[in-house]
């Protein structure tokens, strides 16, 4: 017997640092396992929560049944942020709920997310001893949204309601919320965590589990769990049904055979399609390529494939499957350090011939990171790159100033072991990174004509001299130039977390839409699955998409199922 590692890992390091003989490495971004090393003690296997890690003996065959039928009030369709958030929420309210989940674990691609925007919060606000007028929240959203927000009634009853969730979360527990932590100084709204809650052994702060997107969920799933809903797990949705025009449950397959659940509503929290890559090759033919390091990352779950956005389709809902997700430059899933460096806003970056090809140091948010997003210019640009790559060039000022502001805060202040981290990637045979005295040197290791890389340089260092940057217009401030040996150059590619801006077509109220915008009754759909953006205005929650927006709108459809329920029962 022995173990390896299926398609779609996306790097958390969890598996590596559980292996007692370091037998598991990464190459071409991807964990694979080392036969000669692997001793099969099998103790990686459970903590991949992507269920990837696989031995060669044949797992016993399921056993064969006949189709089982469940009855219930609300059913809920994935085990992720809504689905955990809905299914809490509707046990909570006294719902007969069952919870059904494709993938072995629980969690979704939320368990891996970072930290969260929660405005308008008046009750825990006022418990922490922070101010509950939502008014200053408010402005705050206002001074961070670039693409600007005009419906300032939707704006303050959006709030209002993401705040509701955690207030509720609260007051559930009060724990649920004590290891919040603020995560920008002098922002009211952005919460994170003190520290990792799962594996102290992480040395990845930039991807979970562990962090927000895991706590909560698991919160969550437990508070369901109290509650009594009955949650079923490798239990895939393939079909909804329907009576009368109106939805009545799900087909579904688990590993034995079929189960038809009846229910008086259903909430569809079944993710994004970013898994899926006949759709993802639609939206761009350059997205899902042969070579997998010039591919996008995709940082998903293998579930998250659009079946919910096929169950609505079948029926006669609207699903538009032309936008991606959030989208961006990242070195992950190399070196926590490094991927970190290429966030600082001195930092240069050329293509794949040595050409500058974007800046990203007037396009950040609060905490530092670039602005990712459907659109990314960056992300276009990585794209078009043969390599599926371009570079983050340094030289030893630049590595020496982004290493020391690399103090982990977040996590008990423990140093960043970033030059053991540089190195170690530098030694690599793979595509991260490269090290060299001079520049023609880098360019020779990189594949580059050392002359295109060395005019780039000059170019770069007269415009730090001259402290205007005409080709870019970085701020002078952040001018530094590249001359002091070593020189190094990291590899940039592209990542989506798919987080679909794209998917099924919803109202405000999160019922599912037909393409001519009638409601499709009984059936609601949120998260990745649904259309909503953080700059567009649909939903109750819709201002706060992503994590935050997950668990909060699933709580709020709980509450409008039940609404719901007394006009169908
Ligand atoms: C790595 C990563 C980092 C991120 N970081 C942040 C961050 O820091 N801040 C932020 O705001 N957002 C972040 N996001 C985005 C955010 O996490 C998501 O937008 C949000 O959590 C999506 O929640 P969801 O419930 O819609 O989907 P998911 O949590 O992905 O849940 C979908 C679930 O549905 C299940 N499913 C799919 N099909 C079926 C089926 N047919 N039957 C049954 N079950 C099914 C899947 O297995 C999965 O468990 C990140 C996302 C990722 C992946
Ligand atoms: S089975 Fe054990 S030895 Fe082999 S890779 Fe997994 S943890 Fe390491
Ligand atoms: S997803 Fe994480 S735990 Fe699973 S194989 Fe990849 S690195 Fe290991």
């Amino acid at each position: 017997m022995a173990y390896y590692i299926e398609k779609g890992c996306i790097g958390c390091h969890y598996c590596e640092l559980e292996c007692p003989v370091s037998a598991i490495y990464i190459q071409h971004g991807f964990n694979q396992i080392d036969q000669d090393k692997c001793i099969e003690c099998g103790a990686c296997v459970d903590r991949c929560r992507l269920d990837l890690i696989k031995s060669t003996e044949p797992e016993p065959a399921p056993t064969p049944h006949d189709p089982v039928e469940l009855n219930c009030q609300v059913l809920v369709v994935g085990a992720g942020g809504v689905g955990t958030g809905a299914a809490a929420r509707a046990a909570d309210l006294g719902l007969d709920t069952i919870l059904i989940e494709a993938a072995k674990w629980y969690g979704g691609g939320t368990w891996f997310a970072h930290g969260g925007q929660f405005p308008g919060a008046k009750r825990y606000y006022g418990r922490i001893g922070k101010s509950s007028d939502i008014e200053p929240q408010v402005q705050f959203w206002l001074r961070n949204q670039k693409n600007g927000y005009r419906n300032m009634d939707k704006l303050r009853s959006n709030i209002a309601a993401n705040g509701e969730f955690l207030d509720w979360f609260d007051e559930l527990d009060p724990g649920n919320t004590a290891p919040f932590v603020p995560a920008q100084p002098g922002a009211p709204v952005a919460f994170d965590m003190k520290e990792r809650h799962i594996n102290e052994k992480s040395n990845d702060d930039s991807i979970g589990p562990g962090w927000m997107g895991s706590w909560i969920t698991e919160k969550l799933f437990e508070t369901a769990m109290k509650k009594g809903v009955r949650y079923f797990n490798r239990t895939r949705a393939v079909e909804l049904l329907t009576d009368g025009g109106r939805v009545t449950g799900v087909r579904a397959l688990d590993p034995g055979g079929e189960v038809l659940i009846r229910a008086d509503a259903v909430i569809l929290g079944t993710g994004g399609y970013m898994m899926n890559d006949v759709r993802m090759r639609a939206i761009d033919p350059d997205m899902v390529k042969a070579d997998p390091v010039a591919s996008y990352l995709r940082l998903n779950v293998p579930t998250n494939v659009g079946d919910g956005h096929e169950m609505v389709e079948k029926i006669g809902g609207a699903v538009d499957y032309t936008r991606g997700g959030t989208r961006g430059p990242t070195h992950h899933p190399y070196s926590y350090a490094v991927n970190m460096m290429l966030m600082n806003p001195e930092a240069v970056y050329v293509d794949e011939t040595g050409v500058r090809c974007f800046d990203l140091s007037n396009d950040r948010m609060g905490g530092g990171a670039p602005i990712t997003g459907p659109n990314c210019p960056a992300s276009e640009i990585i794209l078009r790159q043969k390599s599926g790559l371009c570079y983050l060039l340094m030289d030893k000022n630049m590595l020496e100033l982004f290493g020391s502001r690399l103090t982990r805060p977040l996590d008990n202040g423990r140093p960043c072991p970033w030059r053991e981290e540089v190195e170690a990637e530098v030694a690599l045979e793979d595509v991260p990174g490269r090290k060299a005295d001079t520049i023609p040197a880098l360019a020779e290791k990189l594949g580059m004509d050392p002359e295109v890389l060395s005019a780039t340089v000059r170019r770069y260092n007269g415009i730090c001299a001259e402290g205007l940057d005409q080709d870019f217009g970085k701020a002078p401030k952040y001018l530094q130039p590249i001359q002091q040996p070593p020189f190094y150059a990291f590899a940039v590619r592209n990542f989506d977390n798919g987080a679909s801006r794209g998917g099924i077509s919803i109202d405000e109220d999160f019922r599912v839409l037909r393409p001519d915008g009638s409601v499709i009754p009984g059936v609601y759909a949120s998260g990745d699955a649904a259309t909503y953006s953080w700059t567009e205005n649909i939903g109750p929650v819709g201002l706060c998409g992503g994590l935050a927006g997950s668990w909060a709108s699933g709580y709020h459809i709980a509450e409008l199922v039940r609404d719901y329920l007394h006009t169908v029962v």
